[in-house]
Protein backbone atom coordinates (compact mmCIF):
# COMPACT_ATOMS: atom_id res chain seq x y z
CA UNK A 1 0.00 0.00 0.00
CA UNK A 2 1.69 3.68 -1.04
CA UNK A 3 0.80 6.18 1.90
CA UNK A 4 -0.09 9.60 1.32
CA UNK A 5 3.28 11.46 0.00
CA UNK A 6 4.33 15.13 0.76
CA UNK A 7 2.86 17.02 3.31
CA UNK A 8 -0.23 15.97 5.00
CA UNK A 9 -1.86 18.22 7.95
CA UNK A 10 -5.26 19.66 7.82
CA UNK A 11 -6.56 21.36 5.04
CA UNK A 12 -3.80 19.41 2.88
CA UNK A 13 -5.31 18.01 -0.11
CA UNK A 14 -3.79 14.63 -1.04
CA UNK A 15 -3.73 14.62 -5.09
CA UNK A 16 -3.64 11.48 -7.25
CA UNK A 17 -3.12 11.98 -11.19
CA UNK A 18 -3.92 9.02 -12.86
CA UNK A 19 -1.55 9.13 -16.00
CA UNK A 20 2.05 10.85 -16.87
CA UNK A 21 1.23 12.26 -20.58
CA UNK A 22 1.24 15.76 -21.34
CA UNK A 23 -1.91 16.66 -19.66
CA UNK A 24 -1.17 14.64 -16.46
CA UNK A 25 2.29 16.22 -15.95
CA UNK A 26 1.33 19.71 -16.26
CA UNK A 27 -1.68 19.15 -13.63
CA UNK A 28 0.93 17.67 -11.26
CA UNK A 29 3.31 20.61 -11.92
CA UNK A 30 0.49 22.94 -11.25
CA UNK A 31 -1.18 21.38 -8.23
CA UNK A 32 2.22 20.76 -6.81
CA UNK A 33 3.12 24.44 -6.76
CA UNK A 34 -0.19 25.58 -5.16
CA UNK A 35 1.44 23.50 -1.94
CA UNK A 36 -0.56 19.88 -2.88
CA UNK A 37 0.56 16.66 -1.97
CA UNK A 38 0.34 15.17 -5.28
CA UNK A 39 1.42 11.48 -7.12
CA UNK A 40 1.42 10.62 -10.30
CA UNK A 41 0.48 7.15 -11.37
CA UNK A 42 1.98 5.71 -14.97
CA UNK A 43 1.34 2.90 -16.31
CA UNK A 44 4.31 2.87 -18.10
CA UNK A 45 7.92 2.73 -16.74
CA UNK A 46 9.13 5.77 -17.64
CA UNK A 47 7.38 9.14 -19.31
CA UNK A 48 6.78 8.45 -23.27
CA UNK A 49 5.68 10.49 -26.39
CA UNK A 50 5.76 10.06 -29.28
CA UNK A 51 7.98 11.29 -32.29
CA UNK A 52 5.34 13.75 -33.71
CA UNK A 53 4.59 17.11 -33.27
CA UNK A 54 2.26 18.97 -31.12
CA UNK A 55 1.29 22.56 -31.63
CA UNK A 56 -0.22 24.87 -28.52
CA UNK A 57 -1.90 28.60 -28.99
CA UNK A 58 -0.70 31.27 -27.60
CA UNK A 59 -3.62 31.03 -25.10
CA UNK A 60 -2.77 27.55 -24.20
CA UNK A 61 0.82 29.12 -23.56
CA UNK A 62 -0.95 31.35 -20.99
CA UNK A 63 -2.57 28.89 -19.36
CA UNK A 64 0.72 27.00 -18.82
CA UNK A 65 2.35 30.36 -17.56
CA UNK A 66 -0.70 30.44 -14.66
CA UNK A 67 -0.21 26.76 -13.98
CA UNK A 68 3.70 26.81 -13.54
CA UNK A 69 6.33 29.19 -15.66
CA UNK A 70 8.48 25.93 -15.45
CA UNK A 71 5.66 24.19 -17.99
CA UNK A 72 5.73 27.12 -20.44
CA UNK A 73 9.87 27.28 -20.05
CA UNK A 74 9.58 23.49 -21.09
CA UNK A 75 7.80 24.00 -23.70
CA UNK A 76 9.99 27.28 -25.54
CA UNK A 77 12.93 25.21 -24.58
CA UNK A 78 11.80 23.16 -27.77
CA UNK A 79 9.50 24.88 -30.08
CA UNK A 80 9.51 26.28 -33.06
CA UNK A 81 7.29 29.30 -34.37
CA UNK A 82 5.97 29.28 -37.79
CA UNK A 83 8.13 31.66 -39.91
CA UNK A 84 5.49 33.59 -41.46
CA UNK A 85 2.24 35.38 -39.55
CA UNK A 86 0.01 33.42 -41.77
CA UNK A 87 -1.08 29.69 -42.03
CA UNK A 88 -1.26 28.77 -46.15
CA UNK A 89 -4.28 26.73 -47.57
CA UNK A 90 -3.73 25.13 -50.72
CA UNK A 91 -5.60 23.40 -53.03
CA UNK A 92 -3.18 19.81 -53.31
CA UNK A 93 -5.83 18.11 -55.95
CA UNK A 94 -6.71 20.77 -58.82
CA UNK A 95 -4.18 21.52 -61.66
CA UNK A 96 -4.09 25.81 -61.37
CA UNK A 97 -3.62 27.65 -64.52
CA UNK A 98 -0.20 27.54 -65.85
CA UNK A 99 0.41 24.04 -63.99
CA UNK A 100 1.51 20.66 -65.08
CA UNK A 101 1.21 17.36 -63.69
CA UNK A 102 4.21 16.88 -64.22
CA UNK A 103 6.60 14.95 -61.24
CA UNK A 104 8.54 18.22 -61.17
CA UNK A 105 5.69 20.88 -60.94
CA UNK A 106 5.73 21.29 -57.32
CA UNK A 107 3.23 24.37 -57.34
CA UNK A 108 -0.36 24.36 -55.68
CA UNK A 109 -2.84 27.13 -55.82
CA UNK A 110 -3.27 28.54 -52.82
CA UNK A 111 -6.51 29.45 -52.03
CA UNK A 112 -6.68 31.40 -48.86
CA UNK A 113 -4.29 32.43 -45.36
CA UNK A 114 -5.38 32.71 -42.07
CA UNK A 115 -4.01 34.99 -40.05
CA UNK A 116 -2.20 34.14 -37.14
CA UNK A 117 -0.23 37.08 -35.62
CA UNK A 118 1.26 36.25 -32.43
CA UNK A 119 -1.88 34.07 -31.07
CA UNK A 120 -1.06 30.81 -33.90
CA UNK A 121 0.86 28.08 -32.84
CA UNK A 122 4.04 26.98 -31.54
CA UNK A 123 5.10 23.84 -32.38
CA UNK A 124 7.19 21.21 -30.67
CA UNK A 125 8.33 17.51 -30.71
CA UNK A 126 6.42 15.95 -28.18
CA UNK A 127 9.04 13.77 -26.54
CA UNK A 128 10.86 17.02 -26.56
CA UNK A 129 8.49 18.69 -24.66
CA UNK A 130 7.20 16.37 -22.06
CA UNK A 131 11.16 15.67 -21.19
CA UNK A 132 11.62 19.33 -20.90
CA UNK A 133 8.76 19.37 -18.37
CA UNK A 134 9.72 16.08 -16.59
CA UNK A 135 12.88 17.53 -15.37
CA UNK A 136 10.68 19.66 -12.82
CA UNK A 137 8.89 16.94 -11.51
CA UNK A 138 10.59 16.14 -8.04
CA UNK A 139 12.48 12.92 -6.71
CA UNK A 140 8.69 10.40 -5.74
CA UNK A 141 6.65 12.45 -6.84
CA UNK A 142 5.82 9.25 -9.87
CA UNK A 143 5.08 6.08 -9.58
CA UNK A 144 5.37 3.39 -12.60
CA UNK A 145 4.38 0.84 -13.69
CA UNK A 146 1.23 1.60 -11.62
CA UNK A 147 -1.65 0.47 -13.78
CA UNK A 148 -4.79 2.25 -12.55
CA UNK A 149 -8.09 -0.55 -12.40
CA UNK A 150 -10.59 0.98 -9.82
CA UNK A 151 -11.33 3.06 -7.12
CA UNK A 152 -13.85 3.34 -3.99
CA UNK A 153 -14.55 6.07 -1.67
CA UNK A 154 -14.69 5.66 2.81
CA UNK A 155 -17.15 7.75 4.00
CA UNK A 156 -15.73 7.74 7.19
CA UNK A 157 -12.34 8.47 6.22
CA UNK A 158 -13.48 10.91 3.33
CA UNK A 159 -10.22 9.18 1.39
CA UNK A 160 -10.47 7.46 -2.13
CA UNK A 161 -8.80 4.32 -2.25
CA UNK A 162 -7.24 3.12 -5.29
CA UNK A 163 -6.78 -0.17 -6.71
CA UNK A 164 -4.29 -0.67 -9.22
CA UNK A 165 -3.98 -3.78 -11.48
CA UNK A 166 -0.46 -5.38 -9.75
CA UNK A 167 -2.65 -5.10 -6.67
CA UNK A 168 -1.17 -2.33 -4.94
CA UNK A 169 -3.55 0.04 -3.29
CA UNK A 170 -3.29 3.53 -2.67
CA UNK A 171 -5.39 6.55 -1.26
CA UNK A 172 -6.44 10.31 -2.19
CA UNK A 173 -8.44 13.10 -1.12
CA UNK A 174 -8.92 13.88 -4.57
CA UNK A 175 -8.46 11.59 -8.13
CA UNK A 176 -8.00 13.21 -11.48
CA UNK A 177 -7.99 10.73 -14.42
CA UNK A 178 -5.36 12.34 -17.11
CA UNK A 179 -5.22 9.08 -18.75
CA UNK A 180 -5.87 9.49 -22.19
CA UNK A 181 -8.18 9.03 -24.73
CA UNK A 182 -9.32 5.13 -23.31
CA UNK A 183 -9.36 6.24 -19.73
CA UNK A 184 -10.08 3.69 -17.00
CA UNK A 185 -10.99 6.28 -14.95
CA UNK A 186 -13.94 7.38 -17.49
CA UNK A 187 -15.01 4.13 -17.62
CA UNK A 188 -15.16 3.71 -13.19
CA UNK A 189 -16.39 7.07 -12.86
CA UNK A 190 -19.46 7.25 -15.62
CA UNK A 191 -19.96 2.95 -15.63
CA UNK A 192 -18.79 0.30 -17.82
CA UNK A 193 -22.27 0.27 -19.26
CA UNK A 194 -22.43 3.72 -20.64
CA UNK A 195 -21.32 4.26 -24.18
CA UNK A 196 -20.02 7.68 -22.84
CA UNK A 197 -16.86 5.54 -21.24
CA UNK A 198 -15.86 4.51 -24.60
CA UNK A 199 -14.14 6.36 -27.87
CA UNK A 200 -15.56 5.75 -31.33
CA UNK A 201 -13.84 5.28 -34.60
CA UNK A 202 -13.98 8.45 -36.84
CA UNK A 203 -13.68 7.14 -39.83
CA UNK A 204 -10.49 8.60 -40.78
CA UNK A 205 -6.64 7.25 -40.43
CA UNK A 206 -3.84 9.71 -40.12
CA UNK A 207 -0.24 8.51 -41.44
CA UNK A 208 2.30 11.11 -39.67
CA UNK A 209 6.12 11.57 -39.02
CA UNK A 210 8.52 13.94 -39.10
CA UNK A 211 10.81 14.12 -42.48
CA UNK A 212 14.08 16.37 -41.60
CA UNK A 213 14.08 19.81 -43.14
CA UNK A 214 17.05 19.28 -45.87
CA UNK A 215 14.77 16.77 -47.68
CA UNK A 216 11.52 18.64 -46.84
CA UNK A 217 12.98 22.10 -48.31
CA UNK A 218 14.27 19.99 -51.18
CA UNK A 219 11.06 18.62 -51.77
CA UNK A 220 8.67 21.65 -51.13
CA UNK A 221 11.05 24.89 -51.31
CA UNK A 222 11.68 27.04 -47.86
CA UNK A 223 8.72 28.69 -48.03
CA UNK A 224 6.30 25.64 -48.00
CA UNK A 225 8.63 23.64 -45.55
CA UNK A 226 9.11 26.42 -42.54
CA UNK A 227 5.52 26.87 -42.58
CA UNK A 228 2.16 25.38 -41.68
CA UNK A 229 0.33 24.66 -44.82
CA UNK A 230 -3.02 22.98 -45.42
CA UNK A 231 -2.87 20.74 -48.64
CA UNK A 232 -6.88 20.70 -49.02
CA UNK A 233 -8.68 18.48 -51.46
CA UNK A 234 -11.43 15.64 -51.82
CA UNK A 235 -12.07 13.42 -49.07
CA UNK A 236 -8.54 13.69 -47.14
CA UNK A 237 -6.11 16.35 -46.63
CA UNK A 238 -2.56 16.60 -45.63
CA UNK A 239 -0.84 19.50 -43.24
CA UNK A 240 2.80 20.13 -42.63
CA UNK A 241 4.50 22.40 -40.02
CA UNK A 242 8.01 23.01 -38.82
CA UNK A 243 9.07 21.71 -35.62
CA UNK A 244 12.09 21.00 -33.58
CA UNK A 245 13.81 24.27 -34.28
CA UNK A 246 13.39 23.85 -37.79
CA UNK A 247 14.96 20.97 -37.94
CA UNK A 248 12.18 19.20 -38.89
CA UNK A 249 9.29 19.16 -40.83
CA UNK A 250 5.97 17.13 -39.07
CA UNK A 251 3.94 15.54 -41.70
CA UNK A 252 0.00 14.42 -40.97
CA UNK A 253 -1.74 13.14 -43.41
CA UNK A 254 -5.26 12.02 -43.31
CA UNK A 255 -7.35 9.71 -45.04
CA UNK A 256 -11.14 8.69 -44.82
CA UNK A 257 -11.41 4.95 -43.49
CA UNK A 258 -15.33 3.41 -43.73
CA UNK A 259 -15.98 0.59 -41.92
CA UNK A 260 -14.77 -0.88 -38.23
CA UNK A 261 -11.47 -0.51 -37.06
CA UNK A 262 -10.73 -4.36 -36.26
CA UNK A 263 -7.05 -4.11 -34.54
CA UNK A 264 -6.80 -3.85 -30.82
CA UNK A 265 -4.68 -0.92 -30.44
CA UNK A 266 -5.05 2.66 -32.55
CA UNK A 267 -1.83 2.40 -33.92
CA UNK A 268 -1.24 -0.59 -36.89
CA UNK A 269 1.13 -0.76 -39.49
CA UNK A 270 0.19 0.38 -42.96
CA UNK A 271 1.64 0.14 -46.84
CA UNK A 272 3.48 2.70 -48.68
CA UNK A 273 0.24 1.41 -51.18
CA UNK A 274 -2.09 2.73 -48.69
CA UNK A 275 -0.86 6.21 -48.13
CA UNK A 276 0.42 6.36 -52.45
CA UNK A 277 -3.40 5.29 -52.86
CA UNK A 278 -5.16 7.63 -50.62
CA UNK A 279 -3.25 10.95 -52.20
CA UNK A 280 -3.34 9.21 -56.12
CA UNK A 281 -4.98 11.68 -58.15
CA UNK A 282 -3.37 14.75 -55.82
CA UNK A 283 -1.31 17.28 -57.24
CA UNK A 284 2.52 16.03 -57.16
CA UNK A 285 3.51 18.21 -54.29
CA UNK A 286 1.33 16.61 -52.00
CA UNK A 287 2.32 13.10 -53.92
CA UNK A 288 6.12 14.17 -52.92
CA UNK A 289 5.31 15.00 -49.42
CA UNK A 290 3.80 11.59 -49.19
CA UNK A 291 7.13 10.23 -50.79
CA UNK A 292 9.41 12.07 -48.58
CA UNK A 293 6.84 10.13 -45.18
CA UNK A 294 7.71 6.55 -46.92
CA UNK A 295 11.45 7.70 -48.06
CA UNK A 296 12.65 9.54 -44.80
CA UNK A 297 11.99 7.42 -42.40
CA UNK A 298 14.82 7.17 -40.91
CA UNK A 299 14.46 10.21 -38.66
CA UNK A 300 12.01 9.34 -35.85
CA UNK A 301 10.13 6.36 -37.04
CA UNK A 302 12.75 3.90 -37.11
CA UNK A 303 13.71 2.60 -40.54
CA UNK A 304 11.01 1.34 -43.30
CA UNK A 305 7.62 0.88 -40.85
CA UNK A 306 5.21 2.73 -41.67
CA UNK A 307 1.94 3.02 -39.01
CA UNK A 308 -1.34 4.35 -39.87
CA UNK A 309 -3.26 5.99 -36.11
CA UNK A 310 -6.79 5.58 -35.83
CA UNK A 311 -8.59 8.80 -35.11
CA UNK A 312 -11.02 8.07 -32.27
CA UNK A 313 -12.54 10.29 -30.31
CA UNK A 314 -15.56 10.78 -27.84
CA UNK A 315 -18.27 12.97 -30.77
CA UNK A 316 -20.23 10.55 -30.63
CA UNK A 317 -21.18 9.96 -26.88
CA UNK A 318 -19.53 12.80 -25.03
CA UNK A 319 -19.58 12.65 -21.14
CA UNK A 320 -22.35 13.87 -19.30
CA UNK A 321 -19.94 14.99 -16.54
CA UNK A 322 -16.24 15.25 -15.93
CA UNK A 323 -16.45 14.92 -12.52
CA UNK A 324 -18.18 13.03 -9.70
CA UNK A 325 -17.03 13.29 -6.01
CA UNK A 326 -13.67 14.13 -5.54
CA UNK A 327 -13.01 11.96 -8.78
CA UNK A 328 -12.64 13.98 -12.42
CA UNK A 329 -11.33 13.48 -15.63
CA UNK A 330 -9.22 16.00 -17.93
CA UNK A 331 -7.45 16.50 -21.09
CA UNK A 332 -7.79 13.79 -23.78
CA UNK A 333 -9.64 11.35 -20.73
CA UNK A 334 -12.48 13.79 -20.89
CA UNK A 335 -12.89 14.87 -24.46
CA UNK A 336 -11.13 13.58 -26.92
CA UNK A 337 -10.80 15.43 -30.40
CA UNK A 338 -9.84 14.27 -33.91
CA UNK A 339 -6.63 16.51 -34.18
CA UNK A 340 -8.17 18.96 -36.80
CA UNK A 341 -7.97 21.90 -34.99
CA UNK A 342 -4.35 20.89 -33.55
CA UNK A 343 -5.71 21.88 -29.76
CA UNK A 344 -6.61 18.65 -28.04
CA UNK A 345 -3.40 19.30 -25.83
CA UNK A 346 -4.14 22.73 -25.16
CA UNK A 347 -7.67 22.31 -24.25
CA UNK A 348 -6.07 19.79 -22.01
CA UNK A 349 -4.10 22.12 -20.11
CA UNK A 350 -6.77 24.56 -19.87
CA UNK A 351 -8.39 22.03 -17.73
CA UNK A 352 -5.40 21.79 -15.89
CA UNK A 353 -5.37 25.37 -14.79
CA UNK A 354 -9.21 25.39 -13.83
CA UNK A 355 -8.85 22.13 -12.20
CA UNK A 356 -5.82 24.04 -10.28
CA UNK A 357 -7.66 26.89 -9.77
CA UNK A 358 -10.75 25.18 -7.96
CA UNK A 359 -8.50 23.20 -5.94
CA UNK A 360 -6.57 25.79 -4.51
CA UNK A 361 -10.23 27.61 -3.59
CA UNK A 362 -10.76 24.08 -2.16
CA UNK A 363 -7.60 24.27 0.02
CA UNK A 364 -8.09 27.71 1.13
CA UNK A 365 -11.63 26.87 2.19
CA UNK A 366 -10.69 24.07 4.35
CA UNK A 367 -7.52 26.25 6.27
CA UNK A 368 -9.85 29.09 6.75
CA UNK A 369 -10.16 30.29 9.94
CA UNK A 370 -13.52 29.75 10.70
CA UNK A 371 -14.04 26.31 11.46
CA UNK A 372 -18.09 26.99 11.72
CA UNK A 373 -18.10 28.05 8.07
CA UNK A 374 -16.32 24.47 6.96
CA UNK A 375 -17.92 21.78 5.23
CA UNK A 376 -16.97 18.24 5.45
CA UNK A 377 -13.46 17.73 2.68
CA UNK A 378 -15.32 15.79 0.71
CA UNK A 379 -17.95 18.26 0.39
CA UNK A 380 -15.81 20.77 -0.52
CA UNK A 381 -13.26 18.81 -3.09
CA UNK A 382 -16.77 17.54 -4.91
CA UNK A 383 -17.72 21.52 -5.05
CA UNK A 384 -14.35 22.39 -6.48
CA UNK A 385 -14.57 19.52 -9.01
CA UNK A 386 -18.36 20.51 -9.95
CA UNK A 387 -16.82 23.76 -10.66
CA UNK A 388 -14.43 22.28 -13.27
CA UNK A 389 -17.10 20.31 -14.92
CA UNK A 390 -19.15 23.38 -15.65
CA UNK A 391 -16.38 25.91 -16.64
CA UNK A 392 -14.90 23.30 -19.10
CA UNK A 393 -17.64 20.76 -20.58
CA UNK A 394 -19.23 23.20 -23.22
CA UNK A 395 -15.82 24.80 -23.96
CA UNK A 396 -13.97 21.05 -24.67
CA UNK A 397 -16.85 19.12 -26.01
CA UNK A 398 -17.40 22.21 -28.69
CA UNK A 399 -13.91 21.75 -29.66
CA UNK A 400 -15.04 17.81 -30.36
CA UNK A 401 -17.26 18.87 -32.54
CA UNK A 402 -15.65 21.54 -34.40
CA UNK A 403 -12.95 19.47 -34.72
CA UNK A 404 -14.83 17.01 -36.48
CA UNK A 405 -16.84 19.91 -38.78
CA UNK A 406 -13.52 21.81 -39.57
CA UNK A 407 -12.34 18.29 -41.26
CA UNK A 408 -14.80 18.63 -43.51
CA UNK A 409 -14.06 22.47 -44.76
CA UNK A 410 -10.61 21.09 -45.27
CA UNK A 411 -11.94 18.36 -47.16
CA UNK A 412 -14.35 20.73 -49.43
CA UNK A 413 -17.28 18.37 -47.93
CA UNK A 414 -18.53 21.15 -45.75
CA UNK A 415 -22.01 21.88 -47.23
CA UNK A 416 -21.67 25.58 -45.95
CA UNK A 417 -18.82 26.37 -48.12
CA UNK A 418 -18.14 23.40 -50.71
CA UNK A 419 -14.48 24.70 -52.05
CA UNK A 420 -15.39 28.35 -52.35
CA UNK A 421 -12.08 30.03 -50.41
CA UNK A 422 -13.98 33.05 -49.19
CA UNK A 423 -16.51 30.95 -47.23
CA UNK A 424 -13.46 27.97 -46.39
CA UNK A 425 -11.73 30.56 -44.82
CA UNK A 426 -14.68 32.20 -42.76
CA UNK A 427 -15.56 28.71 -41.36
CA UNK A 428 -12.04 28.11 -40.30
CA UNK A 429 -11.35 31.23 -38.69
CA UNK A 430 -14.08 31.69 -36.49
CA UNK A 431 -13.53 28.48 -34.79
CA UNK A 432 -9.56 29.36 -34.77
CA UNK A 433 -10.48 32.18 -33.22
CA UNK A 434 -12.93 30.61 -30.82
CA UNK A 435 -9.47 28.44 -29.79
CA UNK A 436 -7.23 31.25 -29.58
CA UNK A 437 -9.15 33.85 -28.06
CA UNK A 438 -9.92 32.29 -24.98
CA UNK A 439 -10.90 34.68 -21.78
CA UNK A 440 -9.25 32.50 -19.38
CA UNK A 441 -9.09 35.09 -16.57
CA UNK A 442 -12.76 34.87 -16.94
CA UNK A 443 -12.68 30.82 -16.90
CA UNK A 444 -10.76 31.56 -13.59
CA UNK A 445 -13.53 33.76 -11.98
CA UNK A 446 -16.50 31.93 -13.33
CA UNK A 447 -14.74 28.80 -11.83
CA UNK A 448 -14.66 30.53 -8.49
CA UNK A 449 -18.29 31.87 -8.67
CA UNK A 450 -19.69 28.06 -9.13
CA UNK A 451 -17.38 26.88 -6.82
CA UNK A 452 -19.02 29.13 -4.25
CA UNK A 453 -22.69 28.07 -5.33
CA UNK A 454 -22.19 24.41 -5.40
CA UNK A 455 -20.68 24.96 -1.50
CA UNK A 456 -23.24 26.66 -0.82
CA UNK A 457 -26.01 24.39 -2.83
P1 LIG B 1 -2.20 10.97 -23.23
O1 LIG B 1 -1.10 11.69 -23.89
O2 LIG B 1 -2.87 9.88 -23.97
O3 LIG B 1 -1.60 10.40 -21.87
C1 LIG B 1 -2.28 9.46 -21.09
C2 LIG B 1 -1.29 8.80 -20.16
O4 LIG B 1 -2.01 7.96 -19.26
C3 LIG B 1 -0.31 7.89 -20.88
O5 LIG B 1 0.99 8.16 -20.41
C4 LIG B 1 -0.77 6.49 -20.52
O6 LIG B 1 0.29 5.54 -20.48
C5 LIG B 1 -1.37 6.71 -19.16
N1 LIG B 1 -2.42 5.73 -18.79
C6 LIG B 1 -3.45 5.29 -19.56
N2 LIG B 1 -4.21 4.43 -18.88
C7 LIG B 1 -3.67 4.33 -17.64
C8 LIG B 1 -4.03 3.58 -16.47
N3 LIG B 1 -5.12 2.79 -16.44
N4 LIG B 1 -3.24 3.70 -15.37
C9 LIG B 1 -2.13 4.51 -15.37
N5 LIG B 1 -1.76 5.23 -16.46
C10 LIG B 1 -2.52 5.15 -17.58
N6 LIG B 1 -3.15 18.62 -29.55
C11 LIG B 1 -2.68 19.89 -29.55
O7 LIG B 1 -2.95 20.66 -28.61
N7 LIG B 1 -1.94 20.35 -30.60
C12 LIG B 1 -1.61 19.57 -31.67
O8 LIG B 1 -0.92 20.03 -32.57
C13 LIG B 1 -2.11 18.24 -31.70
N8 LIG B 1 -1.87 17.43 -32.76
C14 LIG B 1 -2.35 16.15 -32.75
C15 LIG B 1 -2.10 15.33 -33.86
C16 LIG B 1 -2.56 14.02 -33.89
C17 LIG B 1 -2.33 13.18 -35.12
C18 LIG B 1 -3.29 13.50 -32.77
C19 LIG B 1 -3.79 12.07 -32.77
C20 LIG B 1 -3.55 14.32 -31.67
C21 LIG B 1 -3.10 15.65 -31.65
N9 LIG B 1 -3.36 16.50 -30.58
C22 LIG B 1 -2.89 17.78 -30.59
C23 LIG B 1 -4.11 16.03 -29.41
C24 LIG B 1 -3.16 15.65 -28.30
O9 LIG B 1 -2.27 14.70 -28.81
C25 LIG B 1 -3.89 15.05 -27.12
O10 LIG B 1 -4.99 15.85 -26.79
C26 LIG B 1 -2.96 14.96 -25.91
O11 LIG B 1 -1.78 14.26 -26.21
C27 LIG B 1 -3.68 14.29 -24.76
O12 LIG B 1 -2.84 14.25 -23.65
P2 LIG B 1 -3.30 13.49 -22.35
O13 LIG B 1 -2.20 13.73 -21.36
O14 LIG B 1 -4.70 13.86 -22.00
O15 LIG B 1 -3.36 11.96 -22.76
Amino acid sequence: TNGPNGASGPGQLRVAIIGGGIVGVAAALGLRRRNMAVRLYEQAGDFREIGAGVAFTTNAQACMALLSPAILAAMKAVSTKNESPYYTYVDGYRRGPGQTDDDADLSETQLYRLHAGTTGFDACHRAHFLDEMVKHVPEGMVEFGKRFDTYAFDEEREEYTLRFEDGSTATADVVIGCDGIKSRVRQVLLGEANPASYPTFAHQVAFRGLVSMDRAVAALGKDKAHNQCMHTGPGAHLLTFPVAQHTLMNVVAFAPAPGAWTHERMVAPATAEEVRAAFAGWRPAVRAITGLLLGDRGVEDGGGRLDKWAIFDTYEHPAPTYASGGVCIAGDAAHAASPHHGAGAGAGIEDALALATVLELAVERLQGDDASNRRRKSATVAAALAAYDAVRRERTQWLVRSSREVSKTYEWANPDCGTDPEKCLRDIEWRAHKIWHFDIEGMMAEAKAAFARFLSA
